[in-house]
């Protein structure tokens, strides 16, 4: 990563970025905006023609991802862990489309990696508030039950219902080729010069309770796995797919280029059965980001509960990760749930929980430049109302 290297944004607003010094560039441009009735913005201003950008919202303990393109937006995950996160998430993408009037308030493909409420509880918000072109799901319909079954659900009925193509992508049809990258998985059209590519590399493994046993039972081993490509610039998101999932899709895809990728989304939020040495010989990323919550909050359904981000997820992005952060700096890492110590993080991994909103921006040559904004959420209402739908399954899986 040469991040002395400066993105290039359109807008002027930007002029004054200067390496570590994105904050006051993007309160300028949120003050502007609010002086002019639109929201504040949330995160670094659109990308030109020849940049993409990640952009990971710090929703709390869960997943929510935007990937910018100079030729639309796609959303991976909308979720969080209580109606506070999502209300983040909205708030975010309304500054979002703020900035990017040309936009037009739409997502010309939203993937929902997998049915649990830290990935889709905001994303039935989403398609009612924007313009969808496609929704892409693990091919499970309907979703098996479970935290966020509801809202999975209810997105497919809504796009099916209101004429939004719709893509289940089983592990059977991921496997089938070079994955899935049709105009609904892929859609991103128009950008002049470098055409991004989306495929889908792993999906539920069936569409009803035949084959859900063992390890297939849990939801996170029945995501979807995702790869964006812009050049030489590359994104894999696995979803939560555990170590049994990761297993089939490792061996699936060896001697492919498929899953070599610059930036790793971080799978089931740092657990410790999310990355392995092993995700990270087949992967052998330069960054890797997570969504996952502050390890402060000690409530129910978060991170502290579940002891995200665990202790040997991050020893193997350690050894795994070959970029670095600008300034190796001490960030709560977990050794059991409830259970956290200072370990210092030198590579360049990024977490919501540690960093706020965070940014990765690349042009076609594989150059990325990551921006982080500190988030403040607010304290737990005296009964979260989320809490009581979440399954023992979820905790279990999420240790
Ligand atoms: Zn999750």
């Amino acid at each position: 990563m040469k991040r002395s290297e400066r993105p290039a944004f359109a807008g002027s607003s930007f002029a004054a970025w200067t390496r570590g010094g994105w904050t006051p560039c993007v309160v300028a441009l949120g003050v502007l905006l609010a002086a002019g009735g639109a929201p504040a913005l949330a995160g670094p201003g659109p990308v030109d023609a020849s940049h993409v950008a990640l952009h990971e919202i710090d929703v709390d303990q869960g997943a929510a991802t935007l990937v910018e393109t100079p030729c639309g937006t796609v959303m991976i995950d909308a979720g969080g862990r209580q109606d506070a996160g999502d209300t983040r998430l909205l708030a975010y993408l309304k500054g979002y489309f703020a900035a990017r009037p040309a936009l037009n308030n739409t997502l010309p493909a939203v993937f929902l990696t997998h049915p649990h409420i830290d990935h889709d509880l905001g994303l039935l918000d989403v398609v009612h508030t924007y313009k969808v072109g496609g929704v892409i799901y693990n091919g499970q319909s309907p979703a098996p039950p479970g935290p966020g079954k509801s809202r999975a659900d209810a997105v497919v009925a809504y796009a099916t219902a209101h004429h939004i193509p719709t893509r289940g992508v089983l592990q059977a049809d991921a496997f089938n080729g070079d994955g899935v990258t049709d105009d609904v998985v892929s859609p991103l059209a128009g950008c002049t010069g470098v055409k991004p590519e989306i495929r889908v590399l792993g999906g539920g493994h069936s569409k009803d309770k035949t084959g859900w046993t063992g390890d297939y039972k849990n939801p996170n081993n029945n995501s979807l796995a995702i790869r964006v490509d812009y050049g030489k610039a590359s994104f894999l998101f696995l979803g939560d797919m555990e170590e049994a999932q990761q297993a089939e899709v490792i061996a699936h895809w060896s001697g492919t280029p498929w899953l070599r990728a610059d930036v790793y989304h971080v799978a089931h939020h740092g657990s410790y059965n999310g990355t392995t040495p092993a995700t990270m010989s087949a992967v052998a990323p330069k960054i890797a980001v997570m969504g996952v919550g502050a390890a402060a909050n000690h409530a129910q359904w978060t991170a502290w509960a579940y002891g995200h981000p665990r202790e040997q997820a991050i020893q193997a992005m350690e050894a795994g990760v070959s970029d670095h952060r600008d300034t190796p700096k001490a960030f709560p890492i977990s050794t059991a749930v409830k259970t956290f110590h200072p370990e210092t993080i030198d590579k360049a991994i990024y977490a919501t929980g540690w960093d706020g909103d965070i940014t990765i921006t690349a042009d076609k040559d594989g150059t990325y430049v990551v921006t982080t904004e500190p988030v403040t959420h607010p304290p737990d209402p005296p009964k979260a109302k989320t809490a009581a739908a979440a399954p023992k399954a979820h905790v279990t899986a999420g240790r």
